[in-house]
Formats: C-alpha cells, structure tokens, sequence
C-alpha cells in the first residue's frame, strides 16, 4: 500500500490541488491508501470531494458593509445559491444591521429558494418596523418573487425589470461605485496618461442608444460624437463638429470613421412630418436650423437614393427609410470634408461606414444597414450599396 500510495503522489497534481484549494482531500486521500486499502482510499476521497463540491454548490456568499460615510446606507451583499443552508449566515448578517438604519440589499443569486426567501422578506418588515429601511435590488439571473411561486431554479441571463428610482441620476451614480467602480478603475487608471481610441462614432443623442453597449466597448475605445439625427456638417457650418473630427484625425489619428443612425429616430420623424406641414416652431428656430443638415438626407429619399428603396422593399416605415438614408448621406459628407475626406483617400484613416440600430426587438440586434470602404476610396463605387437587412459582417468592422 506504501508503493501503491507513493506512485499516487506526483508534484504537478499536489501543485493543482495546491491552486484548486483540493489539497487537503488529496492529502487524505493517499494517506487513507498507505493505510487502508487501494479501493476504500479511492472511495473516502471520491466522497471528500462530492461533499466539497456540494459545499461549494451550496454556500451563498453573504457580507454586510458598513457605510462609508453617515449618511450612506448599509449594504448587505448576497451571492450565490440561497437556500435554506444559507439561512444561519443569512440571519447572523441581516442582525449586524443596526436597527433604524437605512440599507440596501443587493442580491446578485444564482437560485432563491422559498425559505431562503421568507427569512429575508421576514427580516425586511421587522427592520422597517424599528424606522429602517430596506431596499433590494437584484443584479443576478434569478428573480427573487419567483422563489414564491415555483421551485428554486437558474435562469438565462436576461435583463430585469428595473424598479421604479426617485432619484435615478443619484441612484445610477451610487450603484456605479457600489458595485462597478473597482472593477473599472484600474482600467481608467491605465489611461490616465492618454488615449488611443480605435474609432470616432458618430450618433444621435437618442437616450435608447448606447455606442459602448453596442459595440461592447469601454472606456478608452471610442470617440464619440453625438448630435440630433447624428449628423455631419458640411465644413465651416459647425465648430463642434469641424474640431471633433480635427482631433479624431489629425489628433488621434483613429482607424475608424462611424456613423451610427437608428430606427423611430425624432430627427427623421420631425423632417417627415415637417413635410407634412406639422410645424415644430415650439422646440425652438435653433432645432430647425439644426435639421437643415439633415434636409439634405429627405431631399436624396424622394430623388429615389438606392439605400432609400432596397429599404421600402425590404418593409421598413418611411422613418426608418430616411434614417437609413440619412447615415448615407452622412457617410458621403465626410468624403468631402477638408480633414476627414484626404484622411480617407490617403489610407490615414482607413476605415468609415455606417450602420443603423434597430431599436425594435423584432428586428434583431443587427444593424439594418451598413456601408463600408476601406482604402484606396477612388476604388469604391458610390452605388454600391449592401441593401437593408444584410449587413456585411454583422457589425462595424
Ligand atoms: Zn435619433
């Protein structure tokens, strides 16, 4: 058994359960071979290790932080699986909150089972009852309500229903540095010196549109540049935009010129119905005369622009037509902008397409259209066009 038990022994495996946290079910393991027999060794330790799996299964990492300032509330942070084997250090954490203090709850499960459930919903109503507060938010796939009504489960990633926020700005910021900051600050902090973004991305001011969701970027990756109806100016008629450009460009010196449109856009739908003769006078004479570099984009729909009619084919709204058509035309602009254009001609830059977000779910995820070239552009035919629906690559290059 003692030749047995030291062939079990290699220095790699001991280094493994070094770094797995195992060494102490493989030390058992041989130590129950020398002494016992070879099958009863193999069984203590495939039993060792079933229960430390199961343990690791079950155990819910549960803490409560103490607020950072007086006026913070207290956290307690709950992962993993909740189930009632978590119920002791479940009970023995909610109790370090002091009664009357405010706190928040931040449940991140991978499963909540009906009596890891009450216990809270118990501890939240005899809290509240001492003049604190609770709020609980939910970050993981499970959704705490369901806990009452069916068996303990894992859920696909979806996105949650967001509650109701009184102060969303505060609220937003302070669950920024809650749970996302130090994740991100080291990344920040890498970039503190200086930037090098791949790409200026161009895109309406739209609230539904989020350029780092949806080129799952981050910090340091895109220039963006965002405006009503994501618009180019023709040169001179903008600072704002003649100089994001300079400094993408000439500055920066990006690989990548983007303009991002998207469906149900206000832009295109105030120039639509401003044919129409609606009169949007109430925004304001600088919002019409900020659409008048898009009138260009209305103007080259009813000329019969290609990008405009493989979209009326393929089914899309009038509004989304021109919003297709719009990115073209914006696209075209920077062809004929003194810093962008001889950047694009010359290889400096040598990427610039557009593409257009659909906000409807059943549209997809994917842009609806997208137009790209590359160098050298004199090579590019200007009606080529990928029709609507078909985006070469899926996403912007
Ligand atoms: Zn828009």
């Amino acid at each position: 058994m003692v030749v047995i038990g030291a062939r079990l022994i290699k220095v790699a495996d001991i280094r493994t359960s070094l770094r797995t946290g195992d060494l102490a079910i493989y030390a058992v393991t041989v130590i129950c071979v020398v002494f016992l027999n070879l099958l009863e060794g193999v069984m203590i330790g495939l039993a060792l290790a079933a229960a430390h799996v199961l343990w690791r299964v079950l155990r819910a990492p549960i803490h409560v932080h103490r607020p950072a300032v007086p006026s913070s509330p207290w956290r307690v942070t709950i992962a993993g699986s909740c189930s009632f084997f978590a119920l002791p250090k479940l009970n023995g954490v909610l109790q370090s909150v002091p009664a009357g203090a405010d706190a928040v709850v931040e449940l991140n499960a991978d499963n909540v089972d009906h009596s890891f459930r009450e216990a809270l919903l118990a501890w939240q109503l005899q809290h509240q009852a001492t003049g604190g507060t609770v709020n609980l938010e939910e970050h993981g796939n499970t959704v705490f309500q369901d806990a009452a009504h069916q068996a303990p489960r894992r859920e696909d990633a979806t996105e949650l229903p967001l509650p109701p926020r009184t102060e969303p700005l505060l609220d937003g910021i302070n669950k920024y540095h809650r749970r996302s900051a130090h994740q991100v600050r080291p990344l920040v902090h890498d970039l503190a010196e200086g930037q090098n973004p791949d790409s200026l991305f161009v895109a309406c001011i739209d609230s539904r549109v989020n350029p780092n969701l949806i080129t799952s970027s981050g910090p340091g990756d895109l220039l963006t540049l965002r405006n009503i109806g994501n618009v180019v100016c023709s040169h001179g008629q903008d600072a704002s935009i003649d100089s994001a450009l300079s400094f993408a460009v000439n500055g920066l010196g990006v690989q990548s010129l983007v303009i991002c449109g998207h469906s149900n856009c206000g832009a295109m739908k105030a120039l639509l119905a401003e044919a129409d003769g609606a009169d949007h006078s109430s925004l304001g004479p600088a919002f019409g005369r900020w659409l008048d570099h898009a009138r260009p984009s209305h103007t080259a729909v009813l000329a019969g622009h290609p990008v405009g009619r493989q979209a009326a084919a393929a089914g899309y709204g009038t509004a989304d037509q021109l919003a297709m058509v719009n990115v073209a035309v914006q696209l075209a602009k920077l062809q004929d902008h003194p810093v962008a254009g001889p950047a694009l001609e010359g290889g400096a830059v040598p990427r610039a397409c557009s593409m257009t977000l659909p906000l409807q779910a059943s549209s997809g995820s994917r842009p609806m259209a997208s137009r790209t070239w590359t160098q050298p552009l004199k090579q590019r035919s200007r009606a080529a066009h990928w029709p609507a629906g078909s985006c070469p690559g899926g996403s912007v290059p």
